[in-house]
């Protein structure tokens, strides 16, 4: 990524950025039972995956992306409806038979990743790395929630034993209490049971800058648990979104119980999440409209609507005197320009020792400025353009505040303008190349900037004090330590108000399954997608007090 790659020297897998490379002890194969059958198929994990370019590149000559009509609002009613009344077969279906759909439609994605990863491209203007990455995401999401609605979904007899096993729970099946006639009886003497049960219709609203991966998680943990959903993606990149909805009712799901609306957020999302009778909301976005919609479902008649958001993030690494620069040099301009910085995951904010600040300074601009920003279709490109016009006029917004208030360690250079195909030139009008400005302090970096630019700012003194300003920030999303003093990590970590911390290392890419990904305070409502408590968000519980 650092260094100049060209279509002839690199095959794709080489673009790949893996967030494990640096430790070896990443290339151990994950457990099999987690991923199923099939080879591993997180991101970067395995690194033996070869992807032919060949069929990626066949696969983008050919793509057309389609156009997709908004969604009529008087189609809301009845799509309701439908959604509600499938939802009683669908939950009803033993939660195997749901997991075996899920996994038939994460094969049907991973047999069609060229031509996906080609929309993605196209739509979302994802460099080929980030589009391989991305449907391999999407996979792990599908087979990933499979496993755990199973494994989450079994009624469990109480009391749970101290060594955590449940009595009478094993090889009960999801819809029956049978066998928990076995169970202990409690204290009370009578039989309890407890079970997750789905909680009705709920409207998934995904961003664009995972269209396929954060679309398709959101739909798989609710669909697993045996909810229905009308979901709504980001309006800049529909298609995607309605090609995974075709590979999922391909492989089974029914059509009612996944219904998809287009449209802008303002109107068609906030038309969903203001429905009565909608379960719960599954949002990731931005902070404000996070806010927004809870407001909206606080202000609804009727039942409380649980909201799950994963929001944004001034996401913060600190680096201390005895970190390795070039490995910092590695980890920064990965997290804050890959993607072109479009991930809520993005380095913000480098606070980085004053002792090493030169030179890490001096390195991070170097290997920013060896970045191939372009055409997104062409393998050696590093950086696309921002999504739109709207998300790069904010971007220069920022530029022009920052080049008048802080020390700009990045200028842009006198370049000719990248060759493109005329077809994409109103696209690469919204090229950003990195940006890096040094500020005072962390507490004027007050605002999360959606794309490749870098605030750094030089501290001295107790870093657990840097912790404590990175914390009053609000946001609690990523944050990447760089210390090679013995139990500093970990005691900062403790400290800090984040959901991900990653030591020594990039902060992006949180693998499904390993790395369970999401925010505290400005940055979310608290669940950890791809983690092992996600699904029963999804969900009600119920518990069941027999006397015998
Ligand atoms: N899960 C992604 C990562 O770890 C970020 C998701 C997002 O940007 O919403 O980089």
């Amino acid at each position: 990524f650092v260094h100049q790659l060209t279509d002839d020297r690199v095959g794709l897998d080489e673009l790949l950025i893996s967030p494990l490379r640096l430790s070896p002890q990443a290339a151990l194969p994950l457990p099999p039972a987690l991923y199923g059958p099939t080879r591993p198929n997180s991101r970067g994990v395995d690194l033996t995956v070869q992807t032919e370019r060949a069929p990626l590149l066949q696969a983008h000559a050919e793509c057309v992306v389609p156009t997709v009509a908004e969604t009529a609002l008087s189609a809301l009613p009845e799509a309701f409806a439908r959604a509600a009344q499938a939802g009683r077969a669908w939950r009803d279906t033993p939660v195997a038979e749901r997991a075996t759909v899920l996994r038939r439609a994460a094969d049907a994605l991973e047999a069609d990743t060229a031509r996906l990863c080609a929309l993605l491209v196209k739509e979302a203007f994802k460099t080929w790395g980030d589009a391989v990455a991305e449907v391999r995401e999407a996979v792990d999401f599908l087979r990933y929630y499979a496993g755990e609605a199973q494994r989450l979904m079994a009624p469990i007899a109480l009391p749970v034993r101290p060594d955590g096993v449940h009595e009478g729970s094993e090889g009960q099946g999801e819809a029956g209490f049978g066998d928990a006639r076995q169970a202990l009886l409690g204290v009370t003497g009578e039989r309890n049971t407890l079970r997750l049960t789905a909680r009705g219709v709920w409207v998934c609203i995904s961003p664009w800058n995972f269209p396929l991966a954060i679309f398709t998680g959101q739909v798989a943990a609710a669909l697993a648990t045996g909810n229905t959903v009308l979901a709504k993606p980001a309006e800049q990149t529909p298609a995607i979104a309605h090609e995974a909805v075709r590979l999922l009712h391909a492989a089974g799901v029914p059509e009612d119980a996944l219904q998809l609306f287009h449209g802008p957020g303002e109107t068609v999302g906030a038309a969903l999440v203001a429905w009565p009778g909608v379960a719960g909301v599954v949002f990731t976005g931005s902070t404000a409209v996070a806010k927004h919609i809870q407001r909206a479902l606080a202000a609804k008649e009727g039942p409380i609507v649980p909201l799950i958001a994963e929001t944004g993030g001034i996401n913060a690494m600190l680096v201390d005197s005895t970190a390795l620069p070039e490995q910092v040099a590695d980890a920064v301009v990965q997290s804050a320009f890959r993607s072109a910085g479009q991930r809520c995951s993005a380095l913000r904010l480098l606070c980085v020792h004053e002792a090493i600040a030169d030179g890490v300074i001096e390195m991070v601009a170097g290997a920013a400025r060896e970045l191939v920003v372009g055409d997104p279709s062409q393998l050696s490109t590093d950086l696309g353009p921002v999504i739109d016009r709207e998300a790069f006029e904010s971007l220069q917004r920022h530029l022009q505040r920052l080049e008048r208030s802080a020390r700009d360690h990045l200028p842009p250079l006198p370049a000719a303008p990248p060759a493109m195909p005329a077809d994409l030139a109103p696209v690469l009008a919204h090229l950003q190349a990195p940006r890096l400005f040094e500020v005072a302090s962390i507490a004027e970096v007050r605002q999360e900037i959606f794309g490749p630019v870098l605030q750094v700012v030089r501290w001295r003194g107790d870093p657990e004090a840097v912790i404590d300003q990175i914390n009053a920030l609000g946001y609690g999303l990523t944050l990447g330590l760089q210390t090679r003093i013995d139990g500093r990590a970990e005691a900062l970590a403790a400290r800090a108000h984040v959901g991900n911390v990653y030591v020594n290392r990039n902060i992006i890419g949180a693998v499904v399954g390993l790395q369970p990904f999401g925010g505290e305070g400005l940055s979310g409502t608290g669940p950890k997608a791809g983690g092992p408590f996600y699904l029963q968000r999804f969900c009600a519980e119920q518990t069941v007090t027999v006397n015998t």
